[in-house]
Order: structure tokens, then C-alpha cells, then sequence
């Protein structure tokens, strides 16, 4: 079988594309070696092969995504690019170049420190075809951020930043608590101009306003207070372990700020009570290994709940109102939130010393997933309605 080109009697190259693309897309995750057979019927089939494989790109490490980038005419075929800010930076592919639709980028790699200096380095070789931007596990989400997207990205139609995804509770309370601590995670009173819930929403419509097409906005952060998971680390990892602090190694540590303040007081680390048992000293589990020894989140706690959990909701739905009347083209937008799930707060059991909820691990809080609560956004002539679909 061959498809010389121009001639009738053969499949148009469109139709040839189709075909391969279906083929390609029954095959998940996709193997190079699934377009083996293709590229063996000819130089145009292996060619529309390659472009069709290659139009979804995820690449996370650096090594891997320099050999990638050696394959002639590469980068004329990605449309959808996933890989990590660090291979970004190092230029390995000339996005500025690339027909990109869609890029997402994993930001782990950087510290808060130096997050500026990575966003001016590689924004400028956005290329301007992006009509879809995820950033995924960012430190915090800054106001340099925001204005360098709406300055460089004005043809996106989806945009998702996120910052959740750095916490998590796979060690234990400890590791949690350091994590809590490295990143912005609930922005409300971060600064003065977004001390409430309803100026931080202004702020972020402010800033995206040249962002005409928008339709999709996620922002991954918690618009509770960030004292919520510092009082939830504090009240809970305690009482669970009878007062035991179990750590993921037997070391002696603790965390503390940055820069000491001068009268020592405020900012001085803090040290967990450690109670040894009657029987001599604990021995240190494995991670995980005791029950109960795993951190767990607001999400799953009644106490958080009860306290929180009504109050979040409305800040969450009336701050998707202020998105909504700012940003004219929004039709659906998304917060990370402790209190998603559809459990009611009235189901659980709020003593303190059963205070995790007990119920199916699918409301568990997933923040690798950002934990998304999702507004929808209906307009009409006169009137804008929004509602939670979760
Ligand atoms: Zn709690
Ligand atoms: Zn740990």
C-alpha cells in the first residue's frame, strides 16, 4: 500500500491523518512502538504517524526531553506539552516557535524564592498560539504571575494555577506541617490587598482582565484562612497519639522560620511535647505503619467541619460571583477547598477524640488532584447565576 501524493486513486493525506489518529488514540498510554506498523507503509504514512504520536508530548525529565528534542522537525508537531518548569528554563525546547495549544508545567522544582526569577525566565518564550495554561505545584501564586499571563497569554481559554498539590499527607504530621509551612497555600490575608475573601477575587480579576476569551479559571489555593490547617496540624496531630509525637525518623527536629526574630519570641520554634509510655521509650514505627499516625486534613476532620466548613462554602461560591461579574467571558471557575466533599457536616461525629470522619475514602481530600470545588456560571440578559456542581 502506498499514498503518492496528488494522486486520486489514493486516500488524501487528511483522510490518512484521521485514520492514524483513531488508530493511535485506542492505545493508552500510547507506546512509540504503536506506530511501528505505520511508519512501514510509507514515508508519508510514517511521517503522519510521527506528527499524530507526537502532537501529545509529556516529558518530565531533563535527559529525556533533550534525546526527544534531537528528532528532526519535533517541535513543528507537539500541540499539547506537558513537562516540568526546570526543562523550561534550560531552553531544551524553543516554545517561542512551537504551534503550542496547550502547555502545562509541574513548578515543584522551584522554591518561593526563587519563583520570580523563574517566571520572568520563561515567559517570554511563551508562544502566543496558547490557548490553554495549567501551572501545577507552585509555591504561591504571586502578583508577577498573574500579570506576566495576562501580558504574554491573551488567547487562553483555560487557565489553571495551582498550589495545593505541594501539600502532602503521604508521611506524617510533621512533614505535613513543614510542607504547610513552604507554601502559600491560603492566600486570604497574605497581604492587604486581598486581607477578605472578596478582594482577593477582585484582585485575581484585576490582574486577568486583558484575558477576553478566558472561560475556564482554576485557581488552586484555599480561600479559607490559612489558620484553619495550622490550628487543624496543632488541636489534631496530638490528640490522636496520645500525645506521642511520631515522626517519620527517629532524629531530633524541628522546624522554625527562616530569619530569627530579635526578642527570640515570635517565630521561635516550636517543640512538640514528646510523652514517653510507661513501658520505656516508643520505638519509632515505620512511615505509616501505626495506625492513626498518618496526618489527615481539614477535609476529613468533623471538627473543621463544624467550624468551617458552611462559612468556606459561601466565601467560595460568593467569590466565584465576583469572578464572574469581572471576568464577562467566565463560564466555569474553580477553587481548591478543605470542604468539598458532599458529605453533610451533620453526619459526623464532632468529639474530640473521634474527630476524623469516618465514611467512604472517595470524599478523602486528594490534593494531588488540587481538590477542586467547581462553580458553573449561567448569564442572562439582565442577571448572572452561579452554583456549585461539587
Ligand atoms: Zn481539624
Ligand atoms: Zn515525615
Amino acid at each position: 500500500m502506498a499514498f503518492p501524493a496528488g494522486d486520486s486513486k489514493f486516500l488524501p493525506a487528511e483522510i490518512v491523518e484521521v485514520i492514524v489518529q483513531e488508530v493511535l488514540g485506542r492505545s493508552q498510554p500510547r507506546a512509540f512502538s504503536s506506530i511501528a506498523a505505520l511508519s512501514l507503509v510509507s514515508r508519508q504514512v510514517r511521517h503522519i504517524a510521527l506528527r499524530a504520536y507526537f502532537s501529545k508530548l509529556s516529558v518530565h525529565r531533563l535527559i529525556r526531553a533533550s534525546r526527544i528534542n534531537d528528532i528532526r522537525n519535533i517541535c513543528s508537531w507537539v500541540r499539547h506539552l506537558s513537562t516540568t518548569i526546570q526543562i523550561v528554563e534550560k531552553n531544551v525546547f524553543p516554545l517561542y516557535k512551537m504551534n503550542l495549544g496547550s502547555l502545562e508545567l509541574d513548578c515543584e522544582s522551584v522554591p518561593a524564592f526563587s519563583l520570580a526569577a523563574s517566571i520572568l525566565l520563561v515567559f517570554p518564550h511563551f508562544p502566543e498560539t496558547l490557548v490553554s495554561l495549567k501551572l501545577t505545584s507552585l509555591p504561591r501564586i504571586t502578583h508577577l504571575l498573574l500579570e506576566e499571563i495576562a501580558r504574554r497569554c491573551l488567547n487562553l481559554r483555560e487557565l489553571e494555577l495551582s498550589v495545593v498539590q505541594r501539600l502532602s499527607t503521604d508521611c506524617c504530621w510533621a512533614c505535613f506541617e513543614d510542607l504547610s509551612c513552604c507554601i502559600e497555600h491560603s492566600p486570604v490575608g497574605s497581604d492587604p490587598s486581598s486581607n477578605t475573601v472578596g478582594k482577593l477575587a477582585m484582585l485575581y480579576a484585576g490582574y486577568l482582565q486583558s484575558l477576553v476569551k478566558l472561560q475556564c479559571l482554576s485557581m488552586g489555593v484555599f480561600l479559607s484562612s490559612p489558620t484553619i490547617l495550622k490550628d487543624h496540624i496543632d488541636n489534631h496531630s496530638l490528640v490522636r497519639e496520645d500525645n506521642q509525637f511520631i515522626g517519620c525518623t527517629s532524629d531530633d527536629s524541628f522546624s522554625a522560620p527562616h530569619t530569627p526574630t530579635i526578642d527570640g519570641q515570635e517565630g521561635r520554634p516550636r517543640v512538640r511535647l514528646y510523652r514517653k509510655s510507661a513501658g520505656g521509650d516508643i520505638a519509632i514505627p515505620e512511615k505509616g505503619a501505626v495506625i492513626g499516625c498518618r496526618p489527615y486534613t481539614p477535609s476529613e476532620c468533623a471538627l473543621c467541619w463544624e467550624a468551617h466548613g458552611l462559612r468556606t462554602r459561601e466565601d467560595e461560591l460568593m467569590a466565584a460571583m465576583r469572578l464572574a461579574q469581572d471576568l464577562r467571558s467566565l463560564e466555569l471557575v474553580r477553587w481548591s477547598s478543605w470542604f468539598n466533599s458532599k458529605i453533610a457536616p451533620g453526619w459526623l461525629d464532632p468529639s474530640p477524640m473521634n474527630d476524623r470522619v469516618v465514611k467512604d475514602r472517595s470524599g478523602v481530600a486528594d490534593l494531588r488532584h488540587g481538590q477542586w470545588a467547581t462553580f458553573e456560571i449561567q448569564r442572562g440578559e439582565r442577571r448572572i447565576k452561579v452554583w456549585r456542581r461539587t
